[in-house]
């Protein structure tokens, strides 16, 4: 294998009916993930649920009980990791420790046996996108964490792998670090085209840097899509619940319209007659009575105030509908709201969404 078989255009990634079992615990349960060519996607999901082993098996280091995996259509799974078009970044970077860094970015397309001028071209190459110029010489111990996980992208992108893995490989930096790590991933991601699976448990991280957002649970895919999507549309309400804070009105859905047990509450909606969970966060509530347009302004309701907290940005109101159903809103701080009173709350409709099923 040498590089070149290993590089081209982004890679589309398909994994059907994957199964990884350890003795009695299944890590990964009939999983089924796609990764459109070029996109970056982000996969979340609860400490155990199976990020760690699903990227394990795409990069060749775990052997699935079950199920297909493949790029651009031909199976990787009986190819052994280093002849798979596919790059790996772990939490832990592991450098080797008697090597510069530049031996260390360059050591697969030396065991590939690239020519040392070459290697030395592609090298000074890559130390410039990931910013570590002048680094070259130092040890693996001369670097800050952030810069070893530098060294790690340089390493993983050097063999121009189609697919790029990263298992939470800024979780162990500072936060300011993290956002400046996440923004140069995604600028690697768009100048190499390299389709990518970024697995976090962080949600806003995965929101801020992905297209894409894949969540798992107990080894099986509960949601996903756009950060949008996931945020203002969610398909399910375990998604709903993972990305946030979120208000949940029980009701029915007749005649396109959206209505709440309690008969308050109504939005027009696309979901289906029968029962259904009204869906909207906390900062898309809107006192009636502010700048909001005739249509938003007809969709309010009444609410008694219970408690308001002070937030910095915002106020968190605590309020509850005529039937007793929580509604928490967030408020512009210096927003008339009372405790013990009541006041009445917009619903604007774009910002609402109507699942159906019970609750
Ligand atoms: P985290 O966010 O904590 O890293 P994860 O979502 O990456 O978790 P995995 O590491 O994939 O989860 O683990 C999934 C399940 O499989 C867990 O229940 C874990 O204990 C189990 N597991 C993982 N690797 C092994 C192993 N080598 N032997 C036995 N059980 C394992």
């Amino acid at each position: 294998d040498t590089p070149e078989a290993a590089s081209g255009p982004a890679a589309r990634v398909r994994v059907r009916d994957l199964v990884v079992r350890f003795g009695a615990t299944t890590a990964v349960d009939h999983l089924d993930l796609d990764l459109e060519p070029g996109s970056f996607t982000a996969l979340l999901g609860p400490s155990g649920c199976g990020k760690s082993t699903t990227l394990g098996v795409l990069a060749g280091l775990q052997h699935p009980d079950a199920g297909t995996v493949t790029v651009d259509d031909r199976s990787v799974l009986e190819s052994p990791p280093e002849q798979r078009p596919v790059g790996l970044v772990l939490q832990k970077p592991l450098l080797f420790p008697h090597l510069d860094v530049a031996r260390n970015i360059g050591f697969g397309l030396r065991m590939a046996g690239v020519p040392r001028s070459r290697e030395r071209a592609e090298v000074a190459d890559m130390v410039q996108r990931v910013r570590l110029e002048g680094l070259g010489p130092r040890r693996p111990h001369e670097l800050s964490g952030g810069q070893e996980q530098r060294v790690a992208l340089a390493r993983a992108l050097l063999r121009r792998p189609r697919v790029l893995l990263l298992d939470e490989p800024f979780s162990q930096l500072d936060p300011e670090l993290r956002v400046e790590m996440r923004t140069l991933v995604r600028r690697l991601h768009d100048e190499l085209g390299v389709t990518t699976l970024f697995v976090t448990h962080d949600r806003e991280e995965a929101v801020d840097v992905a297209d894409r957002v894949v969540l798992l649970d107990r080894g099986r895919v509960v949601g996903g899509g756009t950060p949008e999507e996931v945020y203002t549309r969610p398909a399910t309400l375990a998604t709903a619940r993972y990305f946030g804070p979120v208000n949940e009105i029980a009701g029915r859905v007749a005649d396109g319209r959206f209505w709440s047990v309690d008969g308050t509450v109504s939005v027009p909606t696309g979901t289906p007659a029968g029962p259904g969970v009204l869906v909207v966060r906390p900062e898309s509530l809107q006192l009636a009575g502010g700048a909001v347009g005739p249509v938003a302004a007809a969709n309010d309701v009444q609410v008694a105030v219970k408690e308001v907290r002070f937030a910095g940005t915002h106020l968190v109101v605590e309020a509850a509908l005529a039937d007793g159903t929580a509604l928490r809103a967030h408020l512009p701080v210096g927003s008339p709201v009372v405790p013990g009173t009541s006041t009445r709350l917009v619903l604007p409709p774009d910002r609402c969404h109507v699942l159906g099923g019970e609750r």
